[in-house]
């Protein structure tokens, strides 16, 4: 466009730009002209009244989400920042979109679909939005379920596979140690199916396409584990667990839990299911399925009382990371990665991964004492580590090492702490504030339909306040040195779980809160 104009001295002429973007998605390459110009049409070219209709869509959002942090500017700032990129990134208004890691801040990534989504996406849509947000996530696997079908027959395997890296459903990744190894992502695309069941308690989905993507993950892990009869046992070789500074391992702890949960909650699923659903399940097929669940082998060390990360994990050369200098981090950038891989040095949560998404089967003991051993080996060189460790870290009591982890997920981006964020925003991470904030400090659970809150305090923090939508529900909690207030301003009376006291919440409550 060219605009021409003859300002006198003065005089100011404005020029408003309104722009509509079409992609070839929707509609064909010929049409988007005429499309677009109709959509500009439709939307009116009154600025103040559009800008007023962008802001009531944001109140919206914010009226269901917002977190308020009081005593701590900079976490404030952290937290609001990354939900206001997250939101700006997704929300849920198209079954066939899902969230890049770099969101569109950055080509990094290419805008592809990760496991973040399933892993640390879903948790917090779960919580801040309607759930037809996350359940537009689950859709989008579901139809992707032909192309995962299709990954697990190119490397010879029964069943589907999602992909580590994808666009459209097909693995776009293309190195063999991610695309063949990394196969707990199947394991998540599972757990988010749980999630989405157990939080909402919509069993809609589940029945009419979720059991279709359980059964045929299931099918994948029943042809992917092998029956070593030395061991008389199932096991799991040549995989990359979570950690990626460690490559084609045995029996990687995390891997083979999430393999044998998806198989069990896929047969409770089918049994409870199978007179609403025309999807079969042969008896023999069952059997096999529990047979592996019964059988599973999950390599544990029971001097120090750990589950290990892999088979040969303890064989390594073990030290901490203060045995670092401060000119040898990030290890992936100044480390070979043949040294690096050998190392005992832990990108990401990868036990510790399994001990938070399964947290109702262990002990607060066996959370400490595997929190302690992994966690000073863990470099965090993955944004998706800080959160898992700092929720971990809040419910073993160790509130300044939670603190210290949530200030590196809440303003990794502001605050550039990778010295990376010319490759775009870590949106997938910014999740892991939130989760931090929410299942760290007020240490949210909803395991077994049941929702808990066992809230801490920073030392640092007056207060922490935010919301939690919850079964047609819209719960508002602010956690003070003192007391914990909780406030139901929407839906019908709830029970909930406070320091494991059950209450019911029927408009406001307030809680002594724990000391640490
Ligand atoms: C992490 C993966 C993650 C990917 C995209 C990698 O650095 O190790 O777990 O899926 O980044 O965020």
């Amino acid at each position: 466009n060219e605009f021409e104009f003859f300002l006198a001295t003065g005089e100011i002429a404005r020029l408003e730009k309104e722009v509509v973007v079409v992609t070839s998605r929707d509609v064909t390459e010929e049409k988007q002209i005429s499309h677009a110009q109709t959509l500009l049409q439709s939307f009116g070219s009154d600025f103040s009244a559009l800008k007023a209709e962008h802001e009531k869509a944001w109140h919206k959002r914010w009226a269901l989400s917002d977190v308020l942090i009081e005593g701590d500017k900079a976490a404030q700032q952290g937290i609001r920042f990354n939900l206001f990129q997250l939101f700006s990134t997704y929300y849920g208004e198209d079954e066939r979109l899902n969230i890049g890691p770099k969101g569109f801040t950055g080509e990094k990534y290419g805008g592809a679909t990760y496991w973040d989504t399933e892993a640390f996406a879903v948790p917090l849509y779960l919580a801040l939005a309607q759930p037809e947000v996350t359940k537009n996530l689950l859709k989008y696997r579901h139809k992707q379920l032909p192309e995962a079908y299709y990954n697990a027959d190119k490397l010879g395997l029964k069943g589907a596979l999602y992909p580590m890296v994808t666009f459209n459903g097909v693995e776009c990744h293309n190195e063999w140690e991610i695309t063949f190894e990394e196969i707990h992502r199947n394991g998540s695309i599972a757990y988010a199916i749980y999630n989405y069941t157990n939080y909402t308690g919509d069993t809609s989905y589940l029945k009419n396409e979720g059991l279709e993507v359980l059964i045929a993950i299931s099918r994948f892990w029943a042809d992917r584990v092998h029956y070593s009869k030395r061991n008389k046992a199932y096991m799991i070789h040549g995989v990359t667990g979570p950690n990626e500074y460690e490559n084609n391992v045995n029996n990687n702890w995390f891997t083979n839990k999430i393999a044998s949960w998806v198989l069990q909650y896929t047969l409770d699923n089918y049994q409870k299911f199978k007179n609403e659903t025309s999807l079969q399940l042969a008896k023999e097929e069952q059997k096999k399925w529990q047979n592996i669940i019964d059988y599973m082998y999950f390599p544990t060390d029971e001097d120090l009382g750990i589950f290990v990360q892999h088979d040969t994990f303890l064989d390594k050369e073990l030290m901490t990371k203060d045995s670092l200098t401060a000119d040898e981090l990030p290890l992936s950038q100044h480390w070979s990665w043949d040294r690096i891989l050998r190392s005992c040095f832990i990108k990401q949560a990868d036990v510790l991964q399994g001990l938070y998404y399964f947290g109702d089967q262990y002990s607060l003991e066996e959370k400490t004492r595997n929190f302690n051993f992994y966690e000073p080996m863990t470099v965090h060189e993955s944004s998706l580590s800080a959160c898992v460790h700092a929720i971990l870290a809040a419910e073993i009591g160790k509130a300044d090492k939670a603190l210290e982890l949530y200030e590196r997920t809440a303003r990794l981006d502001l605050d550039n702490y990778n010295n990376d964020t010319q490759d775009g925003l870590h949106i997938t991470s910014m999740t892991g504030s939130w989760l931090a904030i929410v299942h760290g400090f007020a240490q949210m659970k909803t395991f077994n339909e049941t929702l808990s809150f066992a809230p801490i305090l920073p030392k640092t923090w007056q207060s922490y306040a935010f919301h939690i939508n919850y079964r047609a529900c819209l719960l508002f909690i602010q956690v003070s040195s003192d007391k914990i207030e909780l406030q139901l301003k929407k839906g019908a009376p709830l029970t909930i779980n406070i320091y494991q006291k059950a209450y019911t919440l029927t408009d406001n409550l307030t809680i002594k809160t724990k000391t640490i």
